[in-house]
């Protein structure tokens, strides 16, 4: 069983063996997405993923203690024009998240995972750089898998999905935001929350290189939102991306606390791209 970081003591905290423990934050903004599901998307998604991963971790790793942060609910993003966003300036993003890390680093612990739901690569790769500027200050503590895995066909980590998905995945390719993924993934974590109009909006389709201008994506989602195909979406689909996610997921979080082939989950594929960096000076 997983703690939360606020329901125990400084005293319960200072006694865990820091070695064997693992703490984790997520990181995901509250966004708008679409007119059929809610702001708080990217943290559902991100607390499920965590729940999930955790309990297979525990399995696993049966003499370490797992801890939980209270999410962080702002990133960076481009979507304006609409309300419900809580965005921060990239560089904000940096410092927070370096900030955040650098204090559970002076408790001790050793291992350190950022979860976010927020496929931007910017909000990604702005995580990823306060990670190795503390990895390089103090050694190897923090890991933020999530930008390799976003980006996991660009890197050739050549990860496997059911079949249903990656024909999916190739019909219905462009599916960016609030679409048949996340609409599917939401029916499946908590019915509830989603919209039964879902199966009304209409597919609207943006090229993966229009994606980097922000005034493009706006006019076409404008009195919508989403980016993608979200009335195919069903809870059975949700089922197999969310397992999809939590395997692919356990398999890095597992790499990383053995310290073992973790490398190659450390970066967004365009981590290295100087216009997406926080030194861009471009970049607000
Ligand atoms: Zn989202």
């Amino acid at each position: 069983m997983s703690k939360s970081i606020m329901e125990i003591t400084w005293e319960e905290l200072d006694a865990i063996d820091k070695e064997k423990a693992v703490i984790f934050i997520i990181f995901a903004p509250i966004e708008q997405h679409g007119k059929h599901l809610p702001l708080g998307v990217d943290v559902f998604e991100s607390k499920y993923w965590e729940q999930k991963v955790i309990k297979l971790l525990e399995d696993e790793f049966n003499d370490y203690e797992f801890l939980v942060m209270p999410p962080v609910t702002f990133g960076y993003g481009n979507m304006s024009d609409f309300p419900g966003n809580l965005y921060l300036k990239q560089t904000t993003i940096k410092t927070v998240a370096y900030e955040i890390i650098e204090n559970i680093v002076n408790w001790g612990i050793k291992n350190i995972v950022i979860i976010s739901g927020h496929a931007e690569p910017k909000h990604l790769i702005a995580i990823e750089e306060a990670c190795e500027e503390i990895n390089t200050k103090y050694g190897v503590v923090a890991f933020s898998p999530m930008g390799a895995i976003f980006s996991n066909k660009e890197l050739g980590l050549n990860i496997k999905h059911h079949h249903e998905i990656e024909k999916l995945f190739k019909q219905y390719s462009n599916d960016f935001h609030a679409g048949w993924i996340e609409t599917s993934n939401m029916l499946d974590i908590e019915e509830s929350l989603v919209k039964t109009n879902y199966i009304e909006q209409p597919d609207i389709d943006v090229n993966p290189q229009d994606m980097i201008f922000p005034e493009k994506v706006l006019k076409k989602i404008r009195g919508f939102g989403h980016i993608g195909y979200p009335k195919i979406a069903s809870s059975k689909i949700g089922k197999l991306l969310n397992d999809g996610m939590v395997k692919i997921l356990f398999k890095a979080i597992r790499a990383f606390i053995r310290r073992n082939n973790y490398q190659k989950y450390e970066h967004h594929f365009l981590y290295d791209n100087p216009i997406l960096k926080t030194s861009n000076k471009g970049v607000k």
